[in-house]
């Protein structure tokens, strides 16, 4: 077969498979409601989990920084493209959350690839959690380390894989803190205790925590009583609840420096541009003064719980903004996630490689700007469809 031909057959496979995926082009900026062509949503995926994406004085930031800075950095940063304004983001959010210093990459996937590569090579042994963010596999097999997965949530099993008597001197560990399609918590506490026991880097990514979780958003590790220190590595993205865009390594001076040196993810690549970055930093306030965004949401993550327990709607351990329904089948999920467009509501199925097999599922998220009323909707409609898992074949 030639080339062309190959690549149709492999995209004919995947439509039979049910996960051809598709792009929506939305005509509006994130917020509760949305609009796509001629259709008004009600959104319930996107990771915009406090409304700061399109915050009035996040754009006024990032549009006086424009007019002030330019559009582009222009260079990366350790040729020209850095700058005070950078300096100062990195400044103020490592004081946030109670690290000695942070350093500013393009995304959050950069990032990860950017930590693992640096602190692990041929001869080190990464280990990871089985559910961990697709950045952080991808970061293992580029750094060409061996990669060893624990079973979900199983800091027992991490524990028998390190007693393995081959054992390298140089090891990674790594693990969402919050878990991006199922919602649940890493045990951070036990993964820090590991990681101190066996001196290895120890990778948290907060993606889904920082702005949500602890005080004042201030994330996952500070609800667990956590700074990332000594050995702790956090990674926070700037993307999600933060509304923005690139994301922060934080940790003590010793792993950010040799972040600097090291980091091809961060060397090899243009400084963010300069509106992007007084976004955050107008956003990192927002945090602080408008606490009530991170309190409102936890309200909407406790009452939709409420409520989906009554109708005995099949959650998950989560108690985050993440709420799956896992259905099963490529196929459920997706009629399920056209029957609720149908009324109105956007909630996309998530299938297979993002989720494991037969676990394709409706990926419901929360927002701090959800009414009641709109919360009402969906769990209406969702008990309609009777969304219940398909019993195993
Ligand atoms: C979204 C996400 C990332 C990637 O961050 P981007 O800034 O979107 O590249 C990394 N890790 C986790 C757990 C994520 O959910």
């Amino acid at each position: 077969m030639g080339l062309q031909e190959r690549l149709r057959a492999q995209l004919q496979q995947r439509e039979r498979e049910q996960l051809h995926r598709q792009r929506l082009s939305l005509d509006s900026p994130q917020a509760a409601e949305i609009r796509l062509g001629n259709e008004q949503l009600l959104n319930f995926c996107s990771n915009d989990y406090l409304g700061l994406a399109n915050h009035p004085a996040v754009i006024e930031a990032s549009q006086a920084a424009a007019a002030q800075w330019g559009a582009g950095s222009g260079a990366s940063h350790l040729v020209c493209g850095h700058t005070s304004l950078v300096d100062e983001l990195e400044r103020k959010f490592a004081n946030f959350v109670g690290a000695q210093r942070a350093l500013l990459l393009s995304t959050g996937y950069m990032a990860n690839l950017a930590a693992i590569t640096s602190f692990a090579g041929r001869g080190s042994w990464v280990l990871q959690d089985k559910l961990n963010h697709a950045s952080l596999i991808d970061a293992a097999t580029l750094s060409r380390a061996r990669l060893k997965r624990w079973r979900h949530g199983d800091t027992a099993h991490l524990r028998q894989l390190l007693q393995q008597p081959d054992r390298p001197e140089s090891l990674l560990l790594a693990s969402d803190s919050v878990f991006s399609m199922d919602g649940d918590l890493a045990n951070l506490g036990e993964l820090a205790n590991i990681g101190h026991e066996y001196d290895a880097l120890t990778l948290l990514d907060d993606a889904h925590g920082i702005g949500v979780m602890g005080r004042d958003g201030r994330g996952s590790l500070d609800a667990a009583g956590l700074q990332p220190k000594g050995n702790l590595l956090m990674l926070a993205t700037l993307g999600k609840a933060l509304g923005n865009f690139g994301a922060l390594l934080t940790g003590d001076i010793l792993l950010i420096e040799t972040l600097v040196q090291q980091a091809r993810p961060y060397i090899y690549t243009t400084a963010l541009p300069p509106s992007v970055v007084a976004g955050s930093l107008k956003a990192l306030e927002l945090l602080q003064s408008e606490a009530w965004r991170q309190q409102q949401l936890q309200e909407n993550i406790r009452y939709f719980c409420q409520c989906a327990g009554q109708e005995n709607l099949p959650l998950m351990a989560s108690r985050t903004a993440i709420q799956p329904i896992v259905l099963g089948s490529n196929q459920r999920a997706l009629d399920a996630s056209r029957a609720l467009r149908e009324k109105g509501l956007l909630v996309t199925a998530i299938r297979p490689p993002t989720v494991p097999k037969s676990t394709a599922r409706l990926r419901i998220t929360l927002r701090a700007d959800h009414s009641r009323q709109q919360i009402d909707r969906l769990l209406e409609n969702l008990v309609q469809l009777s969304v219940q898992p398909e019993l195993a074949q």
